[in-house]
């Protein structure tokens, strides 16, 4: 059968990652990198792979068949989603939790009107674990749903901790707080305050002559992204930074904990553990870039998002494949 031709909109951590993870789907092939910036710029993993202008994708609407937008939740997306959705079959990892609704609904309209499908949302969070906490709460009514995330390095708290005053580099941690999570999986259905549920610890390498103290405390208090926990933070050299910190793990799951009568209590779990979130995230984005294909093929046009996805459009296999191999 024909290959399914994709093209990255965006080289950052995402789009290096689709590229490793198409190199391991032999039913799709990379046509192009595209990119904002000076296309000769721009290393693909594979040498061969054609880097171009952005403003070089309405010429090649005919080539390829679904675009995986790459680029970032807060500035990218926003605005290239809902103009490349008019142009191309897309899927995107848009988690801006708060602010899906909206974008759902600004690249809907565009993909509508030009016969295109756009998945929008995808990746593991959300994406899978939206899936799962879906699940849940269908499966068991009488319940309640609990997601931890972590360990893992967050890039927005990483980003925050960097600007403040006196710190020169440094990352930031999620942890699930243990005796939490224990108590999730009893089945007791504790409530649970955001403290008690994640710890925040930093690693910090300081400006030449800034006050460790002030510093800290500037950290810890910081409202909406550490007042609310408890955070350590740790002062590093620049080389452990550099030996120690590189990595992008993360990882965390989705616990749903019911009753199907007095007597029994029912607890699903699903779990991940990445040594590198930008890798797994962009193999998800890969699987539903096929999905996307075949939706399109079905005439379903317009905003999807996980939920309107049949698990079994993910696989390379036939239905009746399926059927008989994982049933
Ligand atoms: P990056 O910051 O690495 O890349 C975002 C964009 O920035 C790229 O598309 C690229 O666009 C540009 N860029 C990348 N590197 C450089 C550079 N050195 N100089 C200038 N510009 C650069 O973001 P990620 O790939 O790590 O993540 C993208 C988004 O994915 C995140 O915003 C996050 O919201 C989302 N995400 C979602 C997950 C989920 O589970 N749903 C999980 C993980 C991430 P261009 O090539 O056009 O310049």
């Amino acid at each position: 059968a024909d290959q399914i031709r994709i093209g990255i909109a965006g080289h950052g951590n995402l789009g290096r990652g689709v590229e490793a993870a198409i190199s391991k789907n032999p039913d799709m092939k990379l046509v192009g990198i595209y990119t904002r910036r000076a296309p000769e710029t721009i290393s693909p993993l594979q040498t061969g792979t054609p880097v171009f202008s952005m403003a070089d994708l309405a010429g090649h609407t005919d080539q390829i068949d679904v675009l995986i937008l790459c680029g970032g939740s807060k500035d990218d997306l926003p605005k290239q989603g809902p103009e490349l959705a008019a142009l191309f079959n897309t899927v995107d990892s848009f988690d801006t939790h708060a602010r899906i609704p909206e974008y759902f609904a600004a690249v809907d309209a565009p993909a509508l009107v030009n016969r295109k499908t756009a998945l929008i949302s995808v990746g593991w969070d959300p994406g899978l674990f939206s899936i799962n906490r879906a699940m849940g709460e269908a499966l068991l009514p009488d319940g309640a749903t609990y997601t931890f995330w972590g360990d893992g390095l967050s890039q927005g708290h990483s980003d925050a901790v960097r600007r403040v005053p006196g710190v020169a580099d440094g990352v930031q941690y999620t942890r699930p707080v243990q005796q939490a999570v224990e108590q999730v999986r009893s089945a007791s259905r504790p409530v649970l305050t955001t403290r008690e549920k994640h710890r925040r610890e930093c690693f910090i390498v300081l400006q030449e002559g800034a006050d460790a103290e002030a510093v800290r405390t500037a950290i810890v208090t910081m409202p909406h992204y550490f007042d609310e926990y408890d955070t350590t933070v740790n002062f590093i050299t620049a080389d452990e930074l550099r030996r120690d910190h590189q990595a992008m793990p993360h990882g965390g799951f989705v616990i749903r904990s019911g009753n199907t009568s007095a007597a029994n209590a029912q607890v699903v779990e699903y779990s991940l553990k990445l040594d590198s979130n930008p890798e797994f995230t962009s193999s998800v984005l890969v699987a539903y870039a096929r999905a996307t294909h075949r939706l399109q093929q079905m005439g379903q046009y317009g905003a999807k998002t996980v939920f309107d996805v049949a698990p079994g459009l993910l696989s390379p296999k036939s239905a009746a494949e399926l059927r008989a191999e994982l049933l």
